[in-house]
C-alpha cells in the first residue's frame, strides 16, 4: 500500500527522523490560516506548496488546468493562496502518471528549507528497501539526490551506493558512519546523518514497510539533515498489525475496479490486453496469461478467484472483467484440486444465466476432480460456452475467437 508524502513524513517524524515540516489541506479557504499556523512553528514565511498524489516527479510535472508545476515555492504569505489555487483540484501529470493527470485532492504547505540560499545545501538520495536477491534489507544512497535519480542510475551508476543490512543483527553503527562518510560529510553534519539513517531504518522496520524513499535528503546550510520528500510503500500483508497505518489508505488513488475486486475478496490486477481471464491460484494465473500471449492475444487482467469458485463469485468476477471495454473474450482456466470442477461449472452456468446475455465469447477449461462431469454440465446447458479439456485446445480456441 502506498502512502502520500505527508503521511510518510508523519511516520518518519514519529521515529525521530527530522523532516521538512508542513500542514496538509484540501480546501483553498484554509490555505492562508494553515500557512500562518505553520509559520508560528517554523519561524519562516517562505513556503513550498506540494501536490499530494501517489506519483513521483511532481516538481517537474504540470497541472493540466493551470500549467503550474506540482511543487512550487511561495515566497511570502501573500503568495500562498494563488500558489495553492494553481495546484489544488487540478490534474497533475508527471513522468510517472502514464499520460493521464491525477486529481490533486490535497496539498501540503511546507516550510522552505532551502532558505536562505541554495548554495550551501546538498541534496542526497536515500532509500531503504528489501533486496529479494540477497534476502536482506538494503540502504541505497547517493550524493546525486534531487529530481533525477533514474538518470543518475542509468548514466553514472557508480555514484549509487548500497549498504546491505542483515535483519538478524540490524543496522550497525559502522554502517551509518560509512554512509555519512561516503556522502562526503564530517563534523556536525556527519553526526546528523548517522542519526538520520538510524531513525529512517527504525521507521522502515517498525512499520513493516517494503520501501522508504527519501529524495531529496537535504543537508541545510546550518548542517541539519532533513527529509524533504517521502515515498513510502507498506507491506499490505502486515497491515493487520498497524490499524492506524491501514487507515491511511487512499482509495481514490487506486484503480476503482481493483478496489471493487478487493472488497469482493478477489485477487485482481488490471492489465491492458484484450482477453479476460479467470483462474484459481496465482501460479496457474501466470501460466494462463502466458498461454493467452502465445495464442496471439494479450491478457486484460490477472484474476485469481481462489479456492471457492461458486456462482456468486464467478458472477462477480465476470462483472469485474467485463467492465473493461477492451475485453474481446474470456478464458476460464480452473484446476480442480480441492475445489470440484462440476461445482465450478455449475457456478459458471448459473452466473451466465443470471446475466441473461453474454457480450463476448466464453471459453472454459476445467481440469482435475470431476472434470468429465463438469464438461458434460456445460455442454448440456445449451449456453453459448466453448468448453475444452486440454490447455492447448484452450489456447487454439482463444486464437480462433480473436480472429
Ligand atoms: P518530487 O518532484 O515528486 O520528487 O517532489 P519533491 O518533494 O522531491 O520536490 C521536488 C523538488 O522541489 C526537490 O527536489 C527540491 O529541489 C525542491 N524543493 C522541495 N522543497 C523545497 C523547499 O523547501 N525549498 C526549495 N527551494 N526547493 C524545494
Ligand atoms: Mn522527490
Amino acid at each position: 500500500m502506498n502512502l502520500h508524502e505527508y503521511q510518510g513524513k508523519s511516520i518518519l517524524s514519529k521515529y525521530g527522523v527530522a523532516i521538512q515540516r508542513g500542514v496538509v489541506l484540501d480546501k483553498l479557504e484554509d490555505a492562508v490560516t494553515s500557512a500562518k499556523k505553520l509559520s508560528e512553528e517554523t519561524g519562516t514565511e517562505w513556503y513550498v506548496v506540494k501536490a499530494q498524489i501517489h506519483a513521483g516527479g511532481r516538481g517537474k510535472g504540470t497541472v493540466e488546468e493551470t500549467g503550474s508545476h506540482g511543487v512550487v515555492l511561495a515566497k511570502g504569505i501573500d503568495k500562498v493562496e494563488e500558489t495553492v489555487k494553481g495546484i489544488l483540484g487540478g490534474h497533475l501529470e508527471t513522468a510517472q502518471t502514464n499520460g493521464v493527470g491525477k486529481m490533486v485532492n490535497k496539498v501540503l504547505i511546507a516550510e522552505d528549507v532551502y532558505y536562505p540560499g541554495e548554495s550551501e545545501t546538498n541534496e542526497f538520495y536515500m532509500s531503504v528497501l528489501l533486496d529479494r536477491e540477497q534476502g536482506c534489507n538494503v540502504i541505497v544512497y547517493s550524493t546525486e539526490g534531487g529530481m533525477d535519480i533514474e538518470h543518475v542510475a542509468e548514466h553514472t551508476p557508480h555514484l549509487i551506493h548500497k549498504e546491505f543490512i542483515d535483519p538478524r543483527v540490524g543496522l550497525q553503527g559502522f554502517q551509518t558512519r560509512k554512509i555519512a562518510f561516503n556522502l562526503g560529510l564530517s563534523g556536525q553534519a556527519m553526526k546528523q546523518m548517522t542519526t538520520f539513517v538510524s531513525a529512517l531504518y527504525a521507521a522502515y522496520e517498525g512499520c513493516d514497510a517494503s520501501m522508504f524513499e527519501i529524495n531529496p535528503v537535504l543537508k541545510t546550510s546550518d548542517d541539519k539533515v532533513i527529509a524533504v520528500d517521502a515515498k513510502v510503500t507498506l507491506d499490505a500483508n502486515a497491515l493487520f498489525r498497524h490499524p492506524d497505518y491501514a487507515a491511511m489508505r487512499d482509495k481514490t488513488e487506486e484503480d476503482p475496479t481493483e478496489v471493487e475486486a478487493d472488497e469482493a475478496g478477489l485477487n485482481f490486477v488490471k492489465l491492458d490486453g484484450n482477453v479476460g481471464c479467470m483462474v484459481n491460484g496465482a501460479g496457474l494465473a501466470m501460466a494462463t496469461m502466458d498461454i493467452i500471449k502465445l495464442s496471439g492475444g494479450n491478457p486484460a487482467n490477472f484474476l485469481d478467484v481462489g479456492g471457492t469458485a461458486d456462482a456468486e463469485r464467478v458472477e462477480k468476477a465476470f462483472h469485474i472483467i467485463l467492465k473493461d471495454p477492451n475485453v474481446k473474450a474470456i478464458l476460464i482456466n480452473i484446476f480442480g484440486g480441492i475445489v470440484r470442477c462440476d461445482r465450478v461449472a455449475q457456478g459458471v452456468v448459473d452466473a451466465y444465466k443470471n446475466m441473461g446475455s453474454f457480450p463476448v465469447p466464453l471459453i472454459v477449461r476445467l481440469q482435475g476432480t470431476n472434470a468429465i462431469e463438469a464438461k458434460q454440465l456445460i455442454d448440456d446447458s445449451g449456453l453459448d460456452v466453448k468448453s475444452v479439456v486440454l490447455l492447448q485446445e484452450a489456447a487454439d480456441m482463444v486464437a480462433e475467437v480473436l480472429k
